[in-house]
């Protein structure tokens, strides 16, 4: 049990997740990340947090099985009693052209950057509902509201993120429950690292591509300091779908 505020972050041992993490952690949260299977990134994230001087832990499951998630969310609110901040982050990509795409691809899409936000949320939201507050920042991606060759299974996840994002800010807005999402345009981690990025530049007003900061910064505004702010998108791009 803690006195302190407490946040879960979803992919939170690389990339934008730890940013995120982190920058929570610096406005005085525990923060709990969890992780997939690299155990190495999340014990080095749990350090940088701890070394901020509050409270972390990571656990590893996988958010797009049900059960592991409902198990681990349990043993967490055990442990911390509260959860003031979830943030929605963990993602992968199986890119290819719609028309020779797998329904393995598609379901493994759909079920880790979709249906995860499903099932982590629904237990996250029982404890919130009972604390009359809380804070949801679901990771869509610009992608979700332009759609994109190549990345159909990925679109389709990222956009169903945004319905859900609205329907749970109308539907908890009056117990005190904030629901918002992050749509980051192109930004530098594992998961763009082999794409050909420099062709995007010209069609990024802001020039450059986003750094996990940038996104991190966002989601702290939402999650943090923006008490009349449900519901919203907010597009972390550089201006990329102006
Ligand atoms: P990343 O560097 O590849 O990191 C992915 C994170 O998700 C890792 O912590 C990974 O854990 C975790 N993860 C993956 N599958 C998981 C699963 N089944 N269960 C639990 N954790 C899982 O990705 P990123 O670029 O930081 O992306 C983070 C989020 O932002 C994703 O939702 C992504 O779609 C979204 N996004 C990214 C960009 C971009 O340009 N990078 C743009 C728009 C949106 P392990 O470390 O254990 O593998």
């Amino acid at each position: 049990m803690t006195d302190k505020k407490v946040a879960l972050v979803t992919g939170g041992s690389r990339g934008i997740g730890k940013a995120c993490a982190l920058e929570l952690a610096r406005a005085g949260y525990d923060v709990v990340i969890n992780y997939a299977g690299n155990v190495d990134a999340a014990n080095k994230t749990v350090e940088e947090i701890k070394a901020l001087g509050v409270d972390s832990a990571a656990y590893k499951f996988d958010v797009s099985d049900k059960e592991q998630v409902n198990a681990n969310i349990a043993e967490i609110v055990e442990k911390y009693g509260r959860i003031d901040v979830l943030v929605n982050n963990a993602g992968i990509t199986r890119d290819g052209l719609f028309m020779r795409m797998s329904d393995e691809n598609w379901d493994a899409v759909i079920n880790t950057n979709l249906s995860s936000a499903f099932y982590v949320s629904q237990p996250v939201v029982k404890v919130m509902m009972k604390q009359r507050s809380g804070a949801i920042v679901n990771m869509s991606s610009v992608v979700g509201v332009s759609g994109n060759a190549g990345q159909a299974n990925y679109s389709a996840a990222k956009a169903g993120l945004i319905g859900l994002t609205k329907t749970l800010a109308k539907e908890l807005g009056s117990r005190g429950i904030r629901v918002n999402a992050v749509a980051p345009g192109f930004i530098n981690t594992d998961m763009t690292k082999d794409l050909d990025t420099s062709k995007f530049l010209d069609f990024i007003p802001l020039k450059r591509l986003g750094e996990v900061e940038d996104i991190a910064k966002a989601v702290k505004f939402l999650a943090v300091d923006s008490d009349y702010v449900t519901g919203q998108v907010l597009e972390v791009d550089g201006g990329l779908i102006i």
